[in-house]
């Protein structure tokens, strides 16, 4: 683990660069930059090393504060503690999408990203053998320079007979829920938020891979914002746990304190950016249970396909893509005697156009406030496209179909300081640097000017780690 450092200790250096957070985002640019730097993690945080965290009944848990003018409860998930939500999360680990890179240039909607995919590709290639993803058989939708470093889960047995009649929709879906990876082997019991044999990838059983010389830790400290000399960084303001606040000089910021938090760093700071704090976003799902003529759940992992049957499209003009995953655990269990696993568990999950009005604003004490307008109707036009054309996805007779309610969320936060060339309508650029500021990375699923149907991390991790990368440049 890196050094800790004290406020009065780091106060009296001047640092290379100080990065806000712990988590994917923050080690992945970490891992990325050259060597030689002297760096300081600011962690809002507390190091729980002591007592294993997936024990701990206080991970953290950020409450927000949010103003929803939609008719519909959402929440926005992040837990303030060293690693962040990668205690937490569920460990899919799907791409994006060529097309997704795309999305205005081919079907008019949302704003550029200016990046392809074949430039990111091998980060991701890079940032899937540090988490030791397992998975396979993808290629022909994602392409990819190097193999999965492990073999994808076995998948249940519903998931088979649909790759065999139709695999260029249905593939296993990649994860780092470890198949063969120096964790423990997953073992499909559905609590994957609190994992009890490590098999998820986390930062801290993945740390050494961030472990370098001149790097200290500040945890419990909150980077409260960014002070400038022009348009050059020379300092940021921490804030401990009783409020007070710290001038620490550094000559560069990596912010990857999430999308919300981002955000209102950059605006306590004084940036001033029509798209600043706006476009907050996530995708939008729901889930299926079809009743099938054929024998479904079977070991594997918790989730274990993906079908792209209504993911690109000419659709995507007017409705979100969709991606589909197929839920092994926890099993929901048929009636019939003799009919237990005939079900399929599919999940829905729709892109979303990031709006302008879902917004992050200070509140009076400088605090992240959400406004929420709900969802673009794209996300509704996605699922129900979806639905229309599962059926002809599904080798199957279909003998019942009972659609669940929508989430409230999928704990996912975009957009905010969304990236692109044009400084005009963009924060960042595409190694995630805020425009015309000099030192200053914004990191993290925040830069995302479109929403994909795929979970983010994998994307925003490999985002980081070229943005570490640039500094070499
Ligand atoms: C239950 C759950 C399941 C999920 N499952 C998946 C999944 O399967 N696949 C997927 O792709 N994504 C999943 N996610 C989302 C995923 O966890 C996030 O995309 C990812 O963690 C974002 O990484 P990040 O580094 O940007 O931010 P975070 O993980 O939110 O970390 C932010 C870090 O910044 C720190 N911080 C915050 N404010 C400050 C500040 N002012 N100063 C200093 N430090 C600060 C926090 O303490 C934290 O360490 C899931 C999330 C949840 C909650």
């Amino acid at each position: 683990m890196f050094p800790i450092i004290n406020h009065t200790d780091a106060a009296a250096q001047d640092w290379d660069m100080v990065i806000a957070g712990s988590s994917f985002a923050a080690m992945f640019f970490l891992r990325g930059l050259p060597e030689g730097l002297r760096v300081l993690v600011v962690e809002k945080g507390p190091l729980l090393l002591d007592a294993p965290i997936r024990a701990s009944r206080d991970r953290g848990l950020e409450e927000f504060a949010q103003d929803n003018r939609s008719d519909h409860r959402k929440l926005w998930v992040a837990h303030s503690v060293f690693g962040g939500n990668s205690n937490c999360w569920w460990g899919q680990t799907p791409r994006f999408h060529p097309s997704d890179f795309e999305l205005f240039e081919r079907y008019g909607q949302a704003a550029p990203w200016p990046l392809d995919y074949g430039t990111l590709e091998p980060y991701y290639s890079e940032v899937e053998a540090l988490m030791g993803i397992a998975g396979g058989d993808s290629d022909h939708l994602l392409p990819r320079s190097s193999p999965f470093p492990f073999p994808a889960h076995q998948v249940s047995r519903s998931d088979a007979a649909c790759i065999a009649a139709q695999p260029e929709y249905w593939v296993p879906c990649p994860t780092a829920r470890s198949n063969g990876a120096d964790r423990g082997q997953c073992c499909a019991n559905a609590i994957c938020d609190r994992c009890p044999v490590d098999a998820k990838y986390t930062i801290l059983n993945g740390f050494s891979a961030f472990d370098r010389p001149d790097v200290w830790l500040l945890p419990e400290t909150e980077l409260w914002d960014v002070q400038f000399a022009g348009r050059q960084t020379r300092a940021v303001t921490i804030r401990d746990t009783s409020g007070a606040l710290v001038e620490i000089p550094t000559r560069a910021v990596g912010l990857g304190a999430n999308g919300i938090f981002n955000a209102a760093i950059l605006l306590r700071s004084g940036l001033e950016h029509a798209a600043l704090g706006r476009f907050l976003h996530e995708q939008g799902s729901d889930t299926h249970e079809i009743d099938i003529a054929h024998e479904g759940y079977f070991g594997g992992t918790t989730i274990t396909a993906h079908c792209y049957g209504a993911y690109d499209g000419p659709h995507r003009r007017e409705a979100g893509a969709v991606l589909m995953e197929t839920l092994n655990a926890p099993a929901s269990i048929r009636l019939e005697p003799g009919r237990w696993t005939d079900r399929m568990h599919i999940k829905f999950i729709a892109e979303d156009i990031p709006q302008a009005e879902n917004r992050i604003e200070l509140a009076r004490d400088g605090s992240a406030q959400v406004i929420w307008h709900g969802h673009h109707d794209y996300v509704a036009a996605g699922l129900a496209h979806a639905a229309e054309i599962l059926p002809r996805l599904l080798p199957f007779e279909i003998e019942g179909w009972a659609r669940g309610p929508r989430s409230l969320t999928e704990a996912h936060i975009q957009g905010t300081h969304r990236m692109g060339t044009d400084p005009n309508s963009a924060v960042t650029d595409a190694q995630s640097r805020v425009h015309g500021y000099d030192g200053l990375y914004a990191l993290g699923a925040g830069n995302f000017p479109t929403s994909s149907p795929a979970n983010p991390t994998l994307t925003l991790a490999a985002l980081s780690l070229m943005a570490g990368r640039s500094l070499a440049s």
